[in-house]
């Protein structure tokens, strides 16, 4: 899929899923669920994130080959792993971030390789760049604009909640004698 399309769905599940974690920092859980759902393209030398991040994507593309390891369960396992260990729980939303690029390279026909180093591959029809791609990520647009109005909701009646509870403890109260 193109790159707007994994950026498009990786912020779309980011605002879907953040609320479960009341553990993480909820901007930085949007923000590494955003970055893993398009990193995974480091492995092609062209792609976005690539050119963002030269020198990683030189070397790494140089060792694998585009959609081998960096698109399979293994690798997002060991780097999950590397992630807990320094960072503690922000590897959860690295998997979350990182299965949502999978799933959506799963529907092209170059496909994945899931469980490298096995050679099962995993494909669909879908063509990177194809009209299917454009629907797509303009569905996830819309999505991402009504999940993002009934978050806001949420936000908004936890607000008035905590307003009208404040208001009622503070409310005047009559003296009996
Ligand atoms: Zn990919």
């Amino acid at each position: 899929m193109m790159f707007k399309t994994h950026a498009a769905f990786g912020l779309l599940i980011a605002i879907s899923t953040f609320y479960y974690f009341s553990n993480i920092n909820k901007f930085l859980f949007i923000f590494v669920v955003f970055v893993s759902s398009v990193f995974l393209d480091i492995d092609e030398k062209h792609s976005n994130i690539s050119h963002k991040l030269k020198p990683l994507s030189t070397i790494i593309s140089f060792i694998f080959k585009h959609r081998g390891f960096v698109h399979s369960l293994l690798f997002i396992i060991l780097f999950s792993a590397t992630i807990f260990i320094f960072l503690g729980n922000y590897y959860i939303p690295f998997i979350i971030g990182a299965l949502s690029h999978l799933f959506l390279d799963a529907l092209t026909p170059a496909g994945i390789k899931l469980f490298y180093p096995f050679n099962i591959k995993i494909h669909g029809f879908f063509r990177t760049g194809s009209f299917f791609d454009y629907i797509l990520f303009f569905l996830i647009l819309v999505l991402i604009f009504f999940t993002g109005i009934s978050k806001m909701g949420n936000y908004i009646s936890l607000i008035s909640i905590f307003h009208s509870n404040v208001a009622y403890a503070n409310r005047p109260r009559r003296l009996y004698k």
